[in-house]
């Protein structure tokens, strides 16, 4: 996707810090951080959102939550907790139409969220 600032991270042409990467994921750090610990966590391949994702798809969704998990051990905030979202659509706050999930840690959270 050509004008997807999260594909552009992913090429390298926008600089971030990456703190994760296989061949499927990526995982850096927010610009805007909203806690101590906030990490993006993307698929390579670009999808909107979680509603493109089809059935048989599923599998990089599992491979996401390892990866969050892994971090989340790497960053040391396994054992104090942390909270792995994805907004999804206008009402889900969304705001970078390429799908990715937050990682979220280091202070106490709120729920709900606002
Ligand atoms: P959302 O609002 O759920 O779509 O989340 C998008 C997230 O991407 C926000 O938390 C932004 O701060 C973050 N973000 C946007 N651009 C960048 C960037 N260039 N590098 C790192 N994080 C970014
Ligand atoms: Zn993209």
């Amino acid at each position: 996707m050509k004008d997807c600032i999260f594909c552009k991270i992913i090429k390298n042409q926008i600089p971030c810090e990456i703190v994760y990467e296989d061949d499927k994921v990526i995982g850096f750090k927010d610009i805007s951080p909203q806690a101590p610990v906030h990490i993006v966590i993307i698929p390579k391949e670009h999808f909107d959102n979680l509603n493109c994702i089809k059935e048989e798809q599923e599998e990089i969704l599992g491979h996401i939550f390892i990866v969050a998990k892994k971090i989340a051990q790497a960053l040391d905030i396994a054992e104090s907790g942390y909270r792995v979202v994805t907004n999804c659509g206008e009402q889900g706050g969304q705001s970078v139409e390429h799908i990715h999930f937050h990682l979220l840690g280091g202070r106490m959270l709120q729920w709900p969220p606002g």
